[in-house]
């Protein structure tokens, strides 16, 4: 009989190395070993950005079969022992969980990845969601934390929006920050592959698709199509060895952590949250180069910032005045010593402007020069040809404002989120192989040209 297993795995790396998406790529290889069947790409799962533990990008993965053949014990076994060999337990701060879930992913996961996605899940929850599968295994090691991300990465449609990603990976055992490759390559090829987007930060002049840690990441390439993701990655010069590739189907840049609009007294600490509000204190600039203004949503103020990385977004927010109409996209900082809680911004749209007039001084009736006032309660006077009105009439003049409504201000490429979606990404979705059998031969094209895109066989061409 086929069953379907779904595989979940979370908090594997530290910030001293690994990446959970390279232990998912060493269990597809190991996968591979036995007669599976894979039913999609593997998922690369974003989940709330602004979660205190994550490592770097809150992100884990799912991984979906089917097979005949009773060998799931093998198959268990074996993933745990990649989990155990690979993890970086020694780190405090990481807490692996590996879930494996046989047959049709229940309801409950579906909800727990929509909430995982914009709130604080705990634990407890997500073990009692566990505890109710009578069809679930699940290991984890130390506190065992990764078991919400590998739940959630288990619960996650990709079905209106997703992208892909594909990633080249080094040696993990290659610590350094520095990765060799040709910017220029990297600056023609996004110019060539208009389906991929965030290759390069034009504003800030960076390179984008390569990280900067100890990881096995050497660099990871995301488009609309696997298609666009592999043609982007033969376009790259690299000057080192690449072990090994994986392309991710994932839900990165479709600002799925926004789900709903937040009113000021619901906001707590890490939630992401978008809030409707009216600007209450203009911007301020701040030591460091941070620009805060405050809104008022309800009867509650809130801060909201745009910090020193947004760099060029903070001139859009210094455009704001009193009773502009915002809706503002972020993360909810707690409140500090210094500091109340306080709206990370990653996006704002102004829904209503305020006019601001300017008072226009009348001209001289006789020779044109501009009227000045003659003191207070009196008319006006020409200093030049010494004209007097006894009448103060002002006419005014509406100021354009350089910020419009109607539109989605973003924070630049090298200051975004893994699931913030950049102005860029305006392609309609027609570009995704919808029907799933497309997406699980899609897949298995990419397995079969997958060898071509090591490093040796690369730089042949
Ligand atoms: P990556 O480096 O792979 O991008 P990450 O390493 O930054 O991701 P992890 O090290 O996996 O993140 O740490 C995130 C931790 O937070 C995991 O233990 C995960 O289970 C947990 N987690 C993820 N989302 C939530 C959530 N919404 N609520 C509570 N815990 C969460």
């Amino acid at each position: 009989m086929v069953q379907t297993w779904h595989i979940g795995v979370d908090d594997t790396d530290s910030q001293n190395g690994m990446c959970t998406t390279y232990l998912a790529t060493l269990i597809v290889d190991f996968l591979l070993k036995f007669p599976v069947k894979f039913l999609d790409f593997p998922k690369l799962i974003r989940l709330n950005p602004n979660i205190p533990y994550k490592t770097r990008g809150n992100g884990a993965v799912a991984i979906t079969f089917s097979t005949t053949e009773e060998i799931d014990e093998k198959i268990w076994k074996g993933i745990v022992e990649i989990v155990e060999k690979n993890a970086e337990i020694k780190d405090p701060k990481t807490d692996p969980g590996l879930v494996f879930l046989q047959g049709e992913v229940p309801s409950g996961f579906h909800k727990l990845y929509h909430q995982a996605l914009y709130r604080v899940v705990s634990l407890e929850t997500v073990k009692q969601l566990l505890k109710k599968q009578p069809t679930e295994k699940h290991f984890y090691l130390k506190k065992g934390r990764g078991l919400i991300g590998a739940a959630a990465a288990v619960g996650a449609t990709l079905v209106n929006d997703y992208t892909y990603e594909f990633i080249a990976y080094r040696d993990p055992n290659q610590k350094k920050s520095e990765r060799l490759i040709d910017p220029t390559s990297v600056i023609n090829a996004d110019k060539n592959v208009p389906l991929t987007f965030n290759n390069y930060d034009y504003e800030n002049k960076q390179i984008m698709i390569t990280p900067h840690g100890p990881d096995p990441v050497f660099c990871g390439i995301r488009g609309e199509s696997c298609n666009a993701v592999i043609r982007m990655w033969e376009l790259i010069k690299i000057f080192e060895p690449i072990i090994s590739t994986m392309i991710f189907r994932t839900n990165q840049h479709t600002q799925v952590h926004f789900p709903k609009i937040f009113l000021g007294h619901e906001i707590s600490p890490y939630l992401s949250v978008t809030v409707k509000g009216i600007v209450e204190k203009k911007p301020r600039d701040h030591p460091g180069g941070h620009v805060i203004f405050t809104i008022r949503s309800e009867n509650s103020l809130i801060d909201c910032a745009a910090y020193e990385p947004t760099k060029q977004f903070r001139k859009i927010i210094r455009e704001l005045i009193e009773e502009d109409e915002v809706l503002v996209f972020g993360g909810v900082r707690p409140a500090s010593e210094k500091n109340p809680i306080t709206i990370n911004l990653e996006e704002i749209q102004i829904t209503k402007l305020t006019p601001i007039k300017q008072r226009i001084t009348p001209k001289c009736p006789i020779c044109r020069a501009s009227l000045t006032s003659s003191g207070r309660n009196q008319g006006l006077k020409c200093k030049k040809c010494s004209y007097i009105s006894t009448k103060k009439e002002f006419s005014y003049k509406q100021i354009s404002r350089k910020i419009r409504t109607g539109v989605r201000y973003v924070i630049p490429v090298c200051a975004q989120r893994h699931l913030t979606k950049p102005v860029s990404r305006i392609v309609p979705l027609q570009f995704h192989l919808s029907p799933e059998i497309d997406i699980q031969q899609a897949f298995y094209a990419f397995l079969e040209r997958r060898i071509l895109f090591t490093t040796n066989t690369k730089n042949k061409k």
